[in-house]
């Protein structure tokens, strides 16, 4: 008997018409879970919850609030191998980044709850005699949330934790391919004792649940995650809401790494192999765009191959695994659409790029490297998402930094290098959010701010104490004295 998880709507778990089936994509005779799939009723119902556990909620004391986080914190970090064995039994990340995710979901939560106890106002003199201003942080509302699938539960941790932690209450609807670490990290908060309505779940179709969240008049704010399309219709349903809506907006990555003749050839293996396909390539920041300098091309193109040679892809949770499946058949025949279309192009496929069988059926994709790209090809231009990463030879730095920025995407850059000049030159210049230097462009820290520019990221940034540009609004109080 197949499980069946329910939505979390004013503290009751309610069950829907229609449920998913969760299906593990290292063995798709294994069923994860069914799911609900919500109704727009449902999620009307979820937003009235939400607004009327507001006015206590965002009252309530940063004691309160601190206590209710750190509980949950601690209940996913003891929990943190079962999360992690869930995470990597629905999405098809190997056991190592499962756990790691689940971690980090636990350490969002601790970060947060002290976040509860260090918010702050100024008081300050008014350029008029007399008058006194300060200026506070106040909750936004109602927060709508909508997550992608591959960071089940480190996503969702990063937006629903500031926005309790700074007041708001929340509506989250998680991805419909891979419901189930939300559903587990929503069970968590629940339990460390949140009143009834200030976190709702509701699962199911993005065009239905997702559509009616979004054009909700009560929801204040939307934060959102996912494909630049996906963003873009989000981004249109809420200004033309009534009232506008706040939004936050992460979406895709097209990330280079440049690698300068003067590299470290070991770290810049390193960056780019772990950067480009670890997480199956399923990463916003991995590694895709590969642009390497004439002198080291080949030691590197050769090393990039031995090194891959020992990456072993197989089911998630078996020991050994390196690279576990792709998501699903439909984000494989996407990958395996761009593999024909860079041979089209004239890439050179260097290494691999083949469907592979294991054991159990699942959507095993050996990782592809191309060589002979250039920078104007689709390739390099459009997000992949999967284990396919290509290689574009440059003649010197400048073209490097040239090519690095050549892109609509804006999300993290990195650069392998000796030089500070070049490193340094490269932090300053690089059009992304994020730079790395001798490092791959995935990976990153939970208590600093996390977002990119252009086509990758619109609004406030997310996570550490950045997060609190999208989860309060700023009042300023003038006073006669
Ligand atoms: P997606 O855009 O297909 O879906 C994201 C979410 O939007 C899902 O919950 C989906 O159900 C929902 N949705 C889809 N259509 C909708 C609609 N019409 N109205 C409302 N909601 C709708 O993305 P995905 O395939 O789940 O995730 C992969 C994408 O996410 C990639 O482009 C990746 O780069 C991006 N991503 C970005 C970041 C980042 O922080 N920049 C992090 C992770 C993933």
């Amino acid at each position: 008997m197949t499980e069946m998880f329910k939505n979390l709507i004013a503290g009751e778990w309610a069950g829907a018409g229609n449920a998913s089936r969760n299906i593990n994509p290292s063995d798709t005779n294994d069923v994860v879970g069914e799911y609900a799939q919500g109704s727009v009723e449902q999620m009307n119902d979820a937003v009235a919850a939400a607004k009327a556990a507001f006015p206590a909620w965002s009252r309530s004391g940063p004691q309160e609030r601190y206590e209710i986080l750190k509980k949950a914190s601690d209940e996913i970090l003891a929990r943190k191998e079962e999360l992690g064995r869930l995470l990597s039994r629905e999405e098809g990340k190997t056991l190592a980044e499962g756990i790691g995710e689940a971690g980090r979901a636990g350490q969002i939560f601790a970060f947060f709850a002290g976040e509860c106890l260090r918010l702050s106002g100024e008081a300050i003199p008014s350029v008029r005699p007399g008058v006194g201003v300060e200026i506070t942080r106040e909750p936004v509302g109602v927060i709508g949330m909508i997550t992608p699938w591959n960071f089940p539960i480190a996503i969702p941790a990063w937006k629903i934790a500031p926005a309790l932690a700074y007041g708001n209450c929340v509506v989250i609807k998680p991805a419909d391919l891979v419901p189930g670490s939300a559903w587990a990290l929503v069970d968590i908060i629940q339990r460390a004792g949140l009143p009834k309505g200030v976190l709702n779940l509701v699962m199911g179709r993005g065009s239905v649940v997702g559509q009616a969240l979004l054009q909700h008049k009560d929801v204040h704010a939307i934060s959102f995650t996912g494909s630049v399309s996906t963003g873009r219709k989000v981004a249109e349903a809420c200004i033309a809401s009534s009232p506008m809506k706040k939004i936050q907006l992460e979406m895709g990555g097209k990330n280079p790494l440049v690698v300068l003749d003067d590299a470290d050839l070991k770290i810049a293996v390193e960056a780019a192999v772990t950067g480009a396909y670890f997480s199956t390539g399923q990463r916003c920041t991995a590694s895709s765009r590969l642009i390497v300098q004439a002198g080291i091309h080949d030691r590197f193109v050769e090393a990039c191959i031995e090194r891959l040679k020992g990456v072993v892809v197989d089911d998630a949770l078996k020991a050994g695994t390196h690279i576990g499946p792709v998501v699903d058949q439909s984000q494989l025949d996407q990958d395996l659409k761009y593999i024909q279309i860079a041979k089209d192009e004239g890439g050179k496929l260097a290494w691999g790029g083949e469907v592979l069988k294991r054991e159990t059926p699942g959507f095993y994709l050996q990782p592809a490297l191309f060589t002979e790209t250039t920078n104007a090809m689709r390739i390099s231009r459009e997000e992949v998402f999967g284990p396919v990463a290509n290689v574009i030879r440059v003649k010197d730095y400048e073209e490097a930094l040239h090519l690095a920025n050549d892109t609509e995407f804006g999300l993290s850059a990195g650069i392998c290098t000796t030089s500070l000049k070049a490193a340094t030159h490269f932090k300053r210049n690089s059009e992304a959010g994020m730079v790395m230097v001798n490092l791959a462009t995935a990976g990153v820290d939970y208590h600093v701010p996390f977002g990119g520019r252009k086509g990758s990221s619109y609004g406030p940034r997310e996570q550490g104490a950045y997060a609190k540009e999208m989860y309060t609004t700023v009042k300023t109080a003038y006073t006669l004295a």
